[in-house]
């Protein structure tokens, strides 16, 4: 089976350990980048056990980009990250980390 960029509405293939296509990955600022990679545990995507951590940061990179190319409007948007968050089930440190290393606040108040 094909992996695909994880980006809403692309369906570009990417190499399984990678996240987006290119254009997506970059449409994502550098620290949310950086985090996406602090998180990820080399081999995960053969072993389909990534972290809580890295599954919340990856959904904040989805929106993030999604936000960017308007594909998600900011309330749907805000809706996600609050769903996903109460899946969450990994430390609150990292929460926090995500959260602020991605800035996802400041991009939901500012796309309201
Ligand atoms: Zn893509």
């Amino acid at each position: 089976m094909k992996h695909l960029c994880h980006a809403l509405k692309c369906a570009t293939p990417v190499p399984p350990r990678l996240l987006m296509c290119n254009r997506h990955w970059h449409l994502l600022p550098k620290p949310a980048r950086d985090l996406i990679w602090h998180y990820y545990e080399d081999g995960q995507e053969h072993r389909k056990d990534p972290s809580a951590a890295y599954l919340l940061a990856q959904s904040c990179a989805v929106t993030i980009v999604a936000l960017r190319e308007r594909v998600l409007s900011p309330i749907t948007a805000r809706k996600h990250i609050v769903s996903c968050l109460a899946c969450y089930n990994g430390s609150a440190e990292d929460q926090d980390n995500i959260l602020a290393g991605m800035q996802i606040d400041e991009l939901l108040d500012e796309a309201w």
